[in-house]
Protein backbone atom coordinates (compact mmCIF):
# COMPACT_ATOMS: atom_id res chain seq x y z
CA UNK A 1 0.00 0.00 0.00
CA UNK A 2 1.32 3.32 -1.02
CA UNK A 3 0.38 6.66 -0.74
CA UNK A 4 1.49 10.14 -0.99
CA UNK A 5 3.14 12.27 0.99
CA UNK A 6 0.99 15.21 0.57
CA UNK A 7 -2.11 13.31 0.64
CA UNK A 8 -1.22 11.41 4.08
CA UNK A 9 -0.45 15.04 5.71
CA UNK A 10 -3.61 16.63 3.97
CA UNK A 11 -5.72 13.41 6.08
CA UNK A 12 -4.41 14.10 9.26
CA UNK A 13 -6.94 14.14 11.47
CA UNK A 14 -5.29 15.23 14.95
CA UNK A 15 -7.52 18.33 16.29
CA UNK A 16 -5.96 20.93 14.91
CA UNK A 17 -6.03 19.86 11.56
CA UNK A 18 -9.98 18.08 11.84
CA UNK A 19 -12.13 19.94 14.21
CA UNK A 20 -13.13 16.35 15.99
CA UNK A 21 -16.69 18.20 16.44
CA UNK A 22 -17.77 19.90 13.53
CA UNK A 23 -15.64 16.82 11.52
CA UNK A 24 -14.51 19.92 9.77
CA UNK A 25 -11.12 20.07 7.48
CA UNK A 26 -9.18 22.54 9.40
CA UNK A 27 -5.38 21.73 8.18
CA UNK A 28 -4.44 24.59 5.36
CA UNK A 29 -4.05 22.24 1.89
CA UNK A 30 -2.50 25.06 0.20
CA UNK A 31 0.37 25.66 2.65
CA UNK A 32 1.82 22.44 2.86
CA UNK A 33 4.65 22.48 0.51
CA UNK A 34 4.08 20.03 -2.63
CA UNK A 35 7.54 18.19 -1.77
CA UNK A 36 6.82 17.65 1.51
CA UNK A 37 8.01 14.58 2.83
CA UNK A 38 8.30 13.29 6.96
CA UNK A 39 11.24 13.50 9.58
CA UNK A 40 10.60 10.16 10.96
CA UNK A 41 7.85 7.23 10.76
CA UNK A 42 6.91 4.85 13.13
CA UNK A 43 5.03 2.21 13.38
CA UNK A 44 2.97 1.38 16.45
CA UNK A 45 0.56 -0.55 17.23
CA UNK A 46 -2.18 1.70 16.80
CA UNK A 47 -1.44 3.16 13.51
CA UNK A 48 0.84 4.72 11.50
CA UNK A 49 3.03 7.44 13.31
CA UNK A 50 4.16 10.18 11.18
CA UNK A 51 6.51 13.12 12.29
CA UNK A 52 6.20 16.28 9.91
CA UNK A 53 8.74 19.23 9.42
CA UNK A 54 8.41 23.52 9.56
CA UNK A 55 6.45 24.93 9.64
CA UNK A 56 5.81 23.90 13.36
CA UNK A 57 6.72 19.79 13.93
CA UNK A 58 3.62 17.96 13.49
CA UNK A 59 2.86 14.54 14.42
CA UNK A 60 0.22 12.62 12.68
CA UNK A 61 -1.40 9.18 13.20
CA UNK A 62 -3.45 7.31 11.22
CA UNK A 63 -5.12 4.11 12.19
CA UNK A 64 -3.63 0.56 10.12
CA UNK A 65 -7.33 -0.68 9.43
CA UNK A 66 -8.34 3.22 8.39
CA UNK A 67 -5.26 3.18 6.08
CA UNK A 68 -6.44 -0.06 4.90
CA UNK A 69 -9.65 0.93 3.62
CA UNK A 70 -8.70 3.99 2.01
CA UNK A 71 -6.42 2.66 0.39
CA UNK A 72 -5.78 3.75 -3.36
CA UNK A 73 -2.76 2.14 -4.40
CA UNK A 74 -4.13 -0.19 -4.77
CA UNK A 75 -7.66 0.62 -4.35
CA UNK A 76 -9.48 -0.79 -0.71
CA UNK A 77 -12.24 -0.84 -3.17
CA UNK A 78 -12.15 -2.61 -6.75
CA UNK A 79 -14.94 -1.89 -9.12
CA UNK A 80 -17.84 -4.32 -9.06
CA UNK A 81 -18.00 -6.86 -10.90
CA UNK A 82 -21.95 -7.09 -11.38
CA UNK A 83 -22.60 -3.71 -10.73
CA UNK A 84 -24.32 -3.88 -7.17
CA UNK A 85 -23.38 -3.56 -3.64
CA UNK A 86 -22.90 -7.44 -2.41
CA UNK A 87 -24.63 -6.46 0.79
CA UNK A 88 -28.19 -5.80 -1.16
CA UNK A 89 -30.52 -8.47 -1.27
CA UNK A 90 -31.94 -8.34 -5.18
CA UNK A 91 -35.44 -10.26 -5.14
CA UNK A 92 -38.32 -11.50 -7.61
CA UNK A 93 -41.58 -12.08 -7.18
CA UNK A 94 -40.71 -15.07 -4.03
CA UNK A 95 -40.28 -11.95 -1.99
CA UNK A 96 -44.09 -12.32 -1.33
CA UNK A 97 -42.95 -15.39 0.87
CA UNK A 98 -41.75 -13.35 3.36
CA UNK A 99 -41.33 -9.58 3.22
CA UNK A 100 -39.48 -7.60 5.17
CA UNK A 101 -41.47 -6.26 7.73
CA UNK A 102 -41.20 -4.49 11.14
CA UNK A 103 -44.37 -2.89 13.46
CA UNK A 104 -45.30 0.48 14.03
CA UNK A 105 -43.70 -0.11 17.90
CA UNK A 106 -40.54 -1.37 16.99
CA UNK A 107 -40.07 2.03 14.48
CA UNK A 108 -40.82 4.16 17.30
CA UNK A 109 -38.01 2.77 19.67
CA UNK A 110 -34.31 3.43 17.66
CA UNK A 111 -33.01 -0.21 17.70
CA UNK A 112 -36.24 -0.68 16.11
CA UNK A 113 -35.59 2.05 13.29
CA UNK A 114 -32.07 0.73 12.89
CA UNK A 115 -33.64 -2.46 12.05
CA UNK A 116 -36.34 -0.84 9.61
CA UNK A 117 -33.86 0.99 7.88
CA UNK A 118 -31.38 -1.65 7.67
CA UNK A 119 -34.03 -3.57 5.50
CA UNK A 120 -34.97 -0.88 3.44
CA UNK A 121 -31.20 -0.25 2.43
CA UNK A 122 -30.73 -4.09 1.83
CA UNK A 123 -34.00 -5.22 -0.05
CA UNK A 124 -35.52 -1.51 -1.37
CA UNK A 125 -38.66 -1.85 0.66
CA UNK A 126 -40.13 -2.73 3.76
CA UNK A 127 -43.91 -3.11 5.41
CA UNK A 128 -44.47 -1.58 8.61
CA UNK A 129 -47.54 -3.41 10.66
CA UNK A 130 -49.94 -1.58 13.14
CA UNK A 131 -49.39 1.99 11.50
CA UNK A 132 -52.43 4.15 12.88
CA UNK A 133 -54.84 4.38 9.95
CA UNK A 134 -54.51 8.03 10.04
CA UNK A 135 -52.61 10.63 7.83
CA UNK A 136 -51.23 11.17 11.12
CA UNK A 137 -50.32 8.28 12.30
CA UNK A 138 -48.63 7.97 8.62
CA UNK A 139 -47.04 10.93 9.03
CA UNK A 140 -45.32 10.19 12.38
CA UNK A 141 -43.93 7.32 10.83
CA UNK A 142 -42.51 9.03 8.36
CA UNK A 143 -40.67 11.51 10.31
CA UNK A 144 -39.04 8.88 12.42
CA UNK A 145 -36.65 8.57 9.22
CA UNK A 146 -36.00 12.76 8.80
CA UNK A 147 -37.95 15.38 7.01
CA UNK A 148 -40.57 15.43 4.69
CA UNK A 149 -40.19 16.59 1.06
CA UNK A 150 -43.34 18.69 0.20
CA UNK A 151 -43.61 18.75 -2.95
CA UNK A 152 -47.01 20.13 -5.70
CA UNK A 153 -49.00 17.10 -4.57
CA UNK A 154 -48.45 18.23 -0.57
CA UNK A 155 -46.44 17.03 1.95
CA UNK A 156 -48.93 14.26 3.13
CA UNK A 157 -50.50 13.55 0.12
CA UNK A 158 -53.70 12.23 -0.05
CA UNK A 159 -54.98 10.50 -3.41
CA UNK A 160 -58.35 9.45 -4.50
CA UNK A 161 -59.65 9.66 -7.83
CA UNK A 162 -59.10 13.21 -9.02
CA UNK A 163 -58.23 14.21 -12.09
CA UNK A 164 -58.12 18.35 -11.20
CA UNK A 165 -53.95 16.86 -9.63
CA UNK A 166 -53.38 16.25 -13.41
CA UNK A 167 -51.64 13.27 -12.80
CA UNK A 168 -52.70 9.19 -14.22
CA UNK A 169 -52.01 8.06 -10.05
CA UNK A 170 -55.02 10.43 -9.10
CA UNK A 171 -57.13 7.80 -11.39
CA UNK A 172 -58.59 4.42 -11.07
CA UNK A 173 -56.49 2.80 -14.06
CA UNK A 174 -53.79 0.53 -13.68
CA UNK A 175 -50.36 2.15 -13.61
CA UNK A 176 -47.57 0.11 -14.72
CA UNK A 177 -44.42 -0.37 -12.48
CA UNK A 178 -42.46 3.23 -12.63
CA UNK A 179 -40.25 5.64 -10.45
CA UNK A 180 -41.75 8.22 -9.24
CA UNK A 181 -40.23 12.15 -10.00
CA UNK A 182 -37.97 11.22 -12.84
CA UNK A 183 -38.98 14.91 -13.79
CA UNK A 184 -37.27 15.94 -11.17
CA UNK A 185 -33.45 17.14 -10.70
CA UNK A 186 -33.16 14.65 -7.46
CA UNK A 187 -36.09 12.12 -7.35
CA UNK A 188 -38.02 11.49 -4.09
CA UNK A 189 -35.59 8.96 -2.43
CA UNK A 190 -38.21 7.12 -0.37
CA UNK A 191 -42.08 6.84 -0.98
CA UNK A 192 -43.88 6.00 2.43
CA UNK A 193 -47.40 4.44 1.16
CA UNK A 194 -50.47 3.97 3.13
CA UNK A 195 -53.81 2.68 1.92
CA UNK A 196 -56.25 4.39 4.66
CA UNK A 197 -59.38 2.64 3.48
CA UNK A 198 -60.96 0.86 0.37
CA UNK A 199 -64.70 0.84 0.39
CA UNK A 200 -67.57 -0.28 -2.25
CA UNK A 201 -65.30 -1.74 -4.49
CA UNK A 202 -61.86 -4.18 -6.05
CA UNK A 203 -59.16 -3.98 -7.05
CA UNK A 204 -56.14 -1.70 -6.33
CA UNK A 205 -53.46 -4.41 -5.43
CA UNK A 206 -49.22 -2.66 -5.52
CA UNK A 207 -47.15 -3.69 -7.62
CA UNK A 208 -43.45 -3.90 -6.83
CA UNK A 209 -40.38 -4.97 -8.95
CA UNK A 210 -36.55 -4.98 -7.70
CA UNK A 211 -35.18 -2.38 -10.81
CA UNK A 212 -31.51 -3.32 -9.37
CA UNK A 213 -32.60 -7.09 -9.69
CA UNK A 214 -34.00 -6.55 -13.24
CA UNK A 215 -30.57 -4.50 -14.36
CA UNK A 216 -28.25 -7.30 -13.58
CA UNK A 217 -30.64 -9.80 -15.51
CA UNK A 218 -30.58 -7.22 -18.55
CA UNK A 219 -26.75 -7.07 -18.12
CA UNK A 220 -26.04 -10.53 -17.98
CA UNK A 221 -28.47 -11.56 -20.71
CA UNK A 222 -28.12 -8.06 -22.81
CA UNK A 223 -24.92 -6.56 -21.98
CA UNK A 224 -25.00 -3.65 -25.07
CA UNK A 225 -28.51 -2.87 -24.10
CA UNK A 226 -28.01 -2.36 -20.31
CA UNK A 227 -24.87 -0.06 -21.92
CA UNK A 228 -27.16 1.93 -23.69
CA UNK A 229 -29.84 2.01 -21.01
CA UNK A 230 -26.61 3.56 -18.50
CA UNK A 231 -25.47 5.84 -21.41
CA UNK A 232 -28.30 7.52 -23.05
CA UNK A 233 -30.05 10.56 -21.20
CA UNK A 234 -34.10 10.74 -20.96
CA UNK A 235 -35.61 13.84 -20.78
CA UNK A 236 -39.00 13.80 -18.60
CA UNK A 237 -41.72 16.27 -17.62
CA UNK A 238 -45.21 17.08 -15.45
CA UNK A 239 -47.13 19.31 -16.99
CA UNK A 240 -50.34 18.00 -16.02
CA UNK A 241 -51.89 21.02 -14.06
CA UNK A 242 -51.80 24.77 -14.67
CA UNK A 243 -49.51 25.05 -11.80
CA UNK A 244 -46.55 23.56 -13.25
CA UNK A 245 -44.29 22.86 -15.88
CA UNK A 246 -41.52 20.40 -14.26
CA UNK A 247 -38.34 19.54 -15.71
CA UNK A 248 -34.91 18.42 -14.93
CA UNK A 249 -31.57 20.05 -14.99
CA UNK A 250 -29.53 19.33 -17.26
CA UNK A 251 -32.13 19.45 -19.63
CA UNK A 252 -31.37 16.22 -21.51
CA UNK A 253 -32.31 14.36 -18.35
CA UNK A 254 -30.40 11.15 -16.94
CA UNK A 255 -30.08 8.02 -18.20
CA UNK A 256 -32.41 4.75 -16.85
CA UNK A 257 -29.68 3.61 -14.78
CA UNK A 258 -26.48 5.91 -13.12
CA UNK A 259 -23.48 4.58 -12.29
CA UNK A 260 -20.73 5.51 -9.37
CA UNK A 261 -18.14 6.95 -11.34
CA UNK A 262 -15.43 5.37 -9.49
CA UNK A 263 -17.12 1.59 -8.62
CA UNK A 264 -18.99 1.49 -10.93
CA UNK A 265 -21.98 0.65 -8.37
CA UNK A 266 -25.55 0.61 -9.96
CA UNK A 267 -27.49 3.43 -7.45
CA UNK A 268 -30.12 4.85 -9.27
CA UNK A 269 -33.02 3.77 -11.29
CA UNK A 270 -35.31 6.18 -12.97
CA UNK A 271 -38.19 4.79 -15.63
CA UNK A 272 -41.50 6.28 -16.12
CA UNK A 273 -42.40 6.02 -19.79
CA UNK A 274 -45.41 7.66 -19.77
CA UNK A 275 -43.26 10.80 -18.53
CA UNK A 276 -40.82 10.96 -21.00
CA UNK A 277 -40.33 14.00 -23.07
CA UNK A 278 -38.55 14.44 -26.95
CA UNK A 279 -36.12 12.28 -27.55
CA UNK A 280 -34.41 14.91 -29.97
CA UNK A 281 -30.84 14.01 -29.25
CA UNK A 282 -30.14 10.52 -30.28
CA UNK A 283 -27.65 9.74 -32.28
CA UNK A 284 -29.27 8.16 -35.47
CA UNK A 285 -27.20 5.24 -35.51
CA UNK A 286 -28.75 4.00 -32.42
CA UNK A 287 -32.31 5.30 -32.68
CA UNK A 288 -33.29 1.86 -33.06
CA UNK A 289 -30.96 0.00 -30.57
CA UNK A 290 -32.27 2.11 -28.45
CA UNK A 291 -35.43 1.50 -28.79
CA UNK A 292 -35.12 -2.51 -29.03
CA UNK A 293 -32.81 -1.61 -25.51
CA UNK A 294 -36.23 -0.17 -23.67
CA UNK A 295 -38.51 -2.54 -25.35
CA UNK A 296 -36.08 -5.43 -23.66
CA UNK A 297 -35.87 -3.73 -20.39
CA UNK A 298 -39.69 -2.94 -20.49
CA UNK A 299 -40.28 -7.10 -20.87
CA UNK A 300 -38.05 -7.81 -18.34
CA UNK A 301 -39.85 -5.29 -16.03
CA UNK A 302 -42.59 -7.33 -16.75
CA UNK A 303 -42.14 -10.88 -16.03
CA UNK A 304 -43.73 -12.29 -13.81
CA UNK A 305 -40.62 -12.87 -12.19
CA UNK A 306 -40.01 -10.05 -11.29
CA UNK A 307 -43.65 -8.81 -10.07
CA UNK A 308 -44.36 -8.74 -6.28
CA UNK A 309 -47.96 -8.35 -5.99
CA UNK A 310 -49.33 -6.91 -2.47
CA UNK A 311 -52.94 -6.38 -1.23
CA UNK A 312 -51.90 -3.31 1.47
CA UNK A 313 -55.07 -2.75 3.66
CA UNK A 314 -55.18 0.29 6.15
CA UNK A 315 -52.75 -0.02 9.23
CA UNK A 316 -50.39 -1.52 6.56
CA UNK A 317 -47.69 0.72 5.19
CA UNK A 318 -44.91 0.42 2.92
CA UNK A 319 -41.82 2.33 2.24
CA UNK A 320 -39.75 1.64 -0.87
CA UNK A 321 -36.43 3.22 -2.33
CA UNK A 322 -37.65 5.55 -5.05
CA UNK A 323 -34.01 4.89 -6.54
CA UNK A 324 -34.49 1.12 -6.70
CA UNK A 325 -37.83 -0.02 -6.53
CA UNK A 326 -40.18 0.35 -9.75
CA UNK A 327 -43.88 0.54 -8.64
CA UNK A 328 -47.21 0.32 -10.24
CA UNK A 329 -51.09 -1.08 -9.03
CA UNK A 330 -53.84 -2.43 -10.54
CA UNK A 331 -57.27 -1.42 -11.44
CA UNK A 332 -59.66 -0.56 -9.01
CA UNK A 333 -63.29 0.10 -8.48
CA UNK A 334 -64.85 1.94 -5.69
CA UNK A 335 -63.33 4.33 -3.08
CA UNK A 336 -59.80 4.47 -2.25
CA UNK A 337 -57.67 6.45 -0.27
CA UNK A 338 -54.53 6.44 -0.04
CA UNK A 339 -51.93 8.43 1.72
CA UNK A 340 -48.15 9.06 1.58
CA UNK A 341 -45.13 11.10 1.67
CA UNK A 342 -41.41 11.38 0.06
CA UNK A 343 -38.30 11.40 2.35
CA UNK A 344 -34.92 12.85 0.58
CA UNK A 345 -32.61 9.80 -0.11
CA UNK A 346 -29.93 12.11 2.15
CA UNK A 347 -32.14 12.09 5.08
CA UNK A 348 -32.30 8.20 5.19
CA UNK A 349 -28.62 7.80 4.59
CA UNK A 350 -27.70 10.26 7.25
CA UNK A 351 -29.97 8.44 10.11
CA UNK A 352 -28.89 5.03 8.76
CA UNK A 353 -25.24 6.28 9.41
CA UNK A 354 -26.04 7.93 12.77
CA UNK A 355 -27.94 4.19 14.10
CA UNK A 356 -25.28 2.13 12.53
CA UNK A 357 -22.45 4.17 14.53
CA UNK A 358 -24.65 3.74 17.53
CA UNK A 359 -25.35 0.34 16.96
CA UNK A 360 -23.63 -1.43 14.51
CA UNK A 361 -20.48 0.15 14.24
CA UNK A 362 -17.65 -0.46 12.07
CA UNK A 363 -13.92 -1.36 13.41
CA UNK A 364 -12.62 1.61 12.87
CA UNK A 365 -15.39 3.55 14.51
CA UNK A 366 -15.28 1.47 17.34
CA UNK A 367 -11.42 1.50 18.04
CA UNK A 368 -11.77 5.33 17.93
CA UNK A 369 -14.95 6.64 18.75
CA UNK A 370 -14.42 9.67 21.78
CA UNK A 371 -16.17 8.13 24.75
CA UNK A 372 -18.67 11.49 25.75
CA UNK A 373 -20.22 11.75 21.77
CA UNK A 374 -19.87 8.17 20.70
CA UNK A 375 -18.80 9.46 16.85
CA UNK A 376 -15.03 9.27 15.62
CA UNK A 377 -12.62 11.42 13.57
CA UNK A 378 -12.39 7.81 11.24
CA UNK A 379 -15.73 7.43 10.76
CA UNK A 380 -16.06 5.91 7.05
CA UNK A 381 -18.76 8.45 6.23
CA UNK A 382 -15.96 11.33 6.50
ZN1 LIG B 1 -2.52 17.26 12.32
Amino acid sequence: MVSHNIWLRDHCRCSECFHPVTKQRLVNTFDIPADIAPLSVESKQYGLEVTWPAPAPHTSIYPWLWLQEHSYDPPARPKLENATDPEKVLWGSNIAQNPPTVTFEEAMTDQGLFEWLSKVDKFGLCLITGVPPTTEGTEKLSERIGFIRETKYGKLWEMTADLAMGDTAYTNVALGAHTDNTYFTDPSGLQLLHVLSHTGGTGGKTLLVDGFHVAATLKERHPESYTLLSTVPIPAHAAGDDGGIYQASPKSGYPTLSHDLVTRELYQVRWNNNDRSVMDHLDPKIVEEWYEAIRIWNRLLKSADSEYWVQLSPGTALIVNNHRVLHGRSSFTGRRWVCGSYIVFDEFKSKLAVLKERFDPDRVTADTRDPSSGSSVWSPAL
